[in-house]
């Protein structure tokens, strides 16, 4: 039998040799060299999809190290925030409210950008939301730190005119070094257990520490009572008082005039207390306050950052 293809005939009733036209040989040939083609470059595209290139493989670990880094960034752009939103929130609460300005509303500080979309272009990239997303956090917190920036002028202005003012005001920490233990809020108690609303904050320190008066005023009482211990109370003027319980000893007496920044009794652990610490509260038009926002002297941001965190725990306070 000779080589090539055969087909019954059912008429003649036998084989008959299929002719092949170079015509078909053609289309056969060609679809031939497509199926190798197809198949070659899906070959090729897993080969490449499992072993990338050096180049390659050195993109994607130079892309992996920059999507790391923003979201380092992303982190440290948050830890900015916080620190921003506290002094806005000094600044309307404190500042603000000390020189008779009237608060800078949420509207303006977190107002928006409108208009044009400044990312429209990098947007259209695949894989560039992290870049887009940082970038837009960047510029909403340079115009928050510029809103701030303006409303502390204005109340530099304002300061300039209110030195007496502010030389009542408590404004200074009352110990040069202590541990802040509790702040301001709902406390457990530490002798009765229970939750209640602890009116100051708790600075421990050693018995006999310098207790300083944090503004000008006059000593309203300085007595034993209940509960507070040796206490003092300072009359601020300006609707502002300031009190200093658990003293071991109290150093001005009724009436006394102080200066700020004056020795006016040394630490103790007397009254209702759990260990040697001041309690030191910050009353404001009858009302108690959270001294922390009155540390304005001498506290850096991050310093302030620090203890408005211990501030917010809720653990024991001394009393
Ligand atoms: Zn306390």
């Amino acid at each position: 039998m000779t080589k090539g293809k055969f087909r019954f005939n059912p008429e003649t009733l036998s084989y008959e040799k299929i002719e092949r036209s170079p015509r078909r040989i053609l289309i056969l040939l060609f679809s031939y060299l497509i199926t190798v083609i197809v198949v070659g470059f899906a070959f090729m595209l897993t080969w490449l999809h499992f072993f990338p290139s050096s180049r390659e493989k050195q993109l994607m670990d130079e892309n992996k190290t920059l999507r790391n880094q923003y979201k380092s960034l992303n982190s440290r752009i948050g830890s900015l925030e916080k620190v921003v939103e506290d002094l806005s929130d000094r600044d309307n609460n404190i500042y603000r409210m000390v020189f008779e300005s009237e608060p800078i509303p949420n509207s303006v500080r977190n107002g928006g950008f409108g208009g044009v979309n400044r990312y429209a272009e990098i947007e259209s990239i695949p894989n560039m939301e992290l870049v887009v997303k940082t970038n837009k956090r960047m510029d909403v917190l340079m115009k928050k730190i510029y809103i701030q920036s303006l409303s502390f002028d204005t109340i530099v202005d304002k300061a300039k005119n209110k030195q007496e003012m502010l030389q009542h005001i408590p404004g200074i920490q009352p110990l040069k070094t202590y541990k802040y233990v509790s702040g301001f809020g709902t406390r457990m108690h530490p002798i009765y257990k229970t939750l209640r609303t602890h009116t100051g904050i708790d600075l421990v320190a050693p018995t006999g520490t310098k207790i300083y008066a944090t503004g000008d005023g006059v000593v309203t009482s300085a007595k034993f009572e209940r509960g507070y211990g040796k206490a003092i109370v300072i009359n601020h003027g300006y609707q502002y008082q300031s009190m200093y319980a658990h003293c071991s000893e109290i150093l001005v007496h009724q009436g006394q005039k102080v200066k700020r920044g004056e020795v006016i009794g040394l630490v103790g652990n007397t009254g209702v207390s759990t260990g040697s610490h001041l309690h030191y509260e910050i009353i404001k038009g009858g009302q108690k306050v959270n001294p922390i926002n009155y540390f304005l002297n001498d506290l850096s941001p991050s310093e302030f950052e620090e203890i408005r965190q211990i501030s917010i725990q809720p653990n024991q306070s001394f009393d």
